[in-house]
């Protein structure tokens, strides 16, 4: 384990034929826990320090990185806006190439559309950040908290998890209106 409060940076260059493996831990303090949101996305946070596994090779100046993290988000549904935890585990591959030679990475991007083509700038690639990013991208697009959550009241904003507020829709099936009065009646 590295010590506590260094970022896990890896100089491309001290990467040997053979490959690199690297297991890491990044703390709460370098994901930068309640900031650790995109900016717009501030709904979500990372809750749990993401344990990150690497298997890394190097041919000529691009780096493929094999990648495993897990850690835990906490999420505001979409339907309550209850904040909630959500796990997550995850596998990626990436190629990484010389910040300098991004326009030719682009001309590539044909034969590699199934794996991600990022850069690495001064020699060096900064796993933490890798891990940080792969952990946000499993944040689902519209969260919910559960598959059935029945969400709030569209009229007078009761959390339905919680309790019934028993508002009918004004324009509601006829024969669900009957169905609500009989139920409020046997209250
Ligand atoms: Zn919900
Ligand atoms: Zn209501």
């Amino acid at each position: 384990m590295r010590p506590f409060g260094v970022s896990m940076e890896i100089k491309v260059s001290e990467i040997m034929p053979e490959g690199k493996s690297v297991e890491l831990e990044v703390g709460l303090e370098d994901v930068g826990g309640e900031a650790a949101g995109e900016p717009g996305v501030d709904d979500v946070r990372i809750l749990e320090p993401i344990l990150g596994k690497f298997r890394i090779k190097k041919t000529g100046s691009t780096v493929t990185l094999f990648g495993e993290a897990k850690s835990a988000l906490g999420l505001v549904c979409a339907r309550c806006g209850g904040e909630f935890r959500y796990e997550t585990e995850s596998s990626f591959e990436m190629d990484l190439v010389p910040f300098t030679t991004i326009e030719r990475a682009d001309e590539k991007e044909l034969q590699t559309d199934e794996m991600d083509v990022d850069y690495y700038k001064d020699d060096t690639i900064d796993l933490d950040e890798i891990l940080r990013e792969q952990v946000l991208l499993q944040a689902p697009m519209k969260p919910l908290c559960s598959e059935d959550c029945k969400g709030l009241c569209q009229y007078c904003r009761q959390d339905l998890n919680i309790k019934d507020c028993g508002c009918v829709a004004p324009t509601g099936h006829p024969g669900l209106a009957a169905l609500k009065d009989l139920l409020k009646d046997n209250k």
